[in-house]
């Protein structure tokens, strides 16, 4: 049966991406070998790597003083990366869920941590407004989609410090102005490549105002100046990375992406707030176009697992909600074929008539 892939990460990538991915395990560029035993300097890698970034550029549309850096760690390691490269004394984060909360806890090593607001009063359903963001903080920390929660910040903020963004889990559903940024990071695993590989956008002029030392593999300079080569990069998932960035050239980029990823998005809101058995989790004006989060109405709260399995017996894999919001998460990553949604809406709309 055909399985409808709604994981939150490691997520739904484009067929072109695993089945050229498939091609290379097996022969790497005509080279005779599997792209698992080559050289990272050879010259059929190092064009992988030089592609990936002109692409990730070319799309993003990132201007002139910006590089574009493929790493190891994950976003997690970049939560403590950013502070040690660019914090001085003081940054300021918005508490938008767990993912901004481990990286509050990592700059607090480094000093003065400013929480411009929360909405952990919620549970995080929501996005704070009205906040100010203190004009001597070395930077604004932001989390542009809560991945658990299914908030998004879908603008590009004007912010009058530096403006730092973990992007993990909406990086290329929606064009953004990279020139409001001045970080942007995220683990590859939710919307480009599989797990194992971390991009970060960072502009140059930022970087090499600290005077603390920055052990070698933890400065954006050195990576910066090596290429992503300093050391072994994670070769595959870079690979990866670049056939789906070739994908969504091929379809059109990242605005028609957006497109398509409001209709499904659309799609399953109106059929969520349509639908008596089930109510969404989030502020409307917050919502997410990547993790859309419900949960059954309180009336109906047992027949959770009932379509649970329901949905499970019609092939769809990775709905339940994560377990600090409980229900149901329905990721609708770029690679999520709308048919996927239109799958789940039917089942929804069905166990609404069965048991409604
Ligand atoms: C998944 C996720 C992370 C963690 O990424 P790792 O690569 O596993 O460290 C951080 N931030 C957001 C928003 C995420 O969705």
């Amino acid at each position: 049966m055909k399985k409808h892939n709604f994981y939150a990460g490691p997520s739904i990538l484009p067929e072109y991406t695993i089945e050229n991915t498939a091609k290379a395990i097996k022969d790497f560029a005509g080279t005779g070998l599997s792209i698992l035993e080559i050289s990272h300097r050879s010259k059929q890698f190092v064009a992988v790597m030089d592609e990936a970034v002109s692409l990730f550029k070319e799309l993003l549309k990132i201007p002139e003083g910006y590089s574009v850096l493929f790493v190891g760690g994950g976003a997690s390691t970049q939560f403590a990366m950013i502070p040690f490269n660019i914090m001085k004394k003081k940054s300021a984060y918005l508490n938008t869920g767990a993912w901004a909360k481990k990286a509050i806890k990592e700059a607090k090593v480094f000093g003065e941590v400013d929480v411009v607001a929360s909405s952990e009063d919620k549970n995080f359903n929501y996005i704070p407004k009205g906040y100010t963001i203190p004009a001597d903080a070395d930077y604004f920390h932001i989390t542009t989609n809560n991945t658990i929660y299914g908030t998004e910040i879908r603008e590009d903020l004007d912010c009058p410090v530096p403006l730092v963004a973990d992007m993990s889990s909406d990086i290329f559903s929606r064009p953004v102005d990279v020139s409001k940024y001045a970080i942007i990071y995220g683990g590859a695993q939710k919307n480009l490549a599989p797990a194992g590989v971390t991009f970060v956008i960072v502009k140059n002029d930022i970087l090499g105002k600290m005077d603390r030392v920055i052990p070698t593999m933890l400065n954006y300079q050195t990576h910066i100046e090596k290429e992503s080569m300093f050391n072994t990069p994670p070769c595959l998932p870079v690979f990866s990375a670049l056939q789906t960035l070739q994908w969504l050239k091929n379809n059109g980029g990242i605005a028609a992406m957006e497109q398509k990823n409001i209709e499904k998005a659309d799609l399953l809101y109106n059929e969520i707030d349509r639908n008596k058995l089930f109510v969404g989790t989030v502020a409307k004006e917050d919502r997410s176009l990547m993790n859309i989060c419900f949960v059954m109405n309180e009336e109906y709260k047992d027949l959770e697992v009932g379509f649970f399995e329901f949905a499970t017996a019609k092939g769809m894999v990775g709905i339940k909600g994560h377990r600090s919001v409980g229900g149901f998460r329905a990721s609708t990553y770029n690679a999520l074929p709308k048919e996927s949604v239109e799958v789940l809406v039917t089942a929804m709309q069905e166990f609404e008539s069965m048991k409604g």
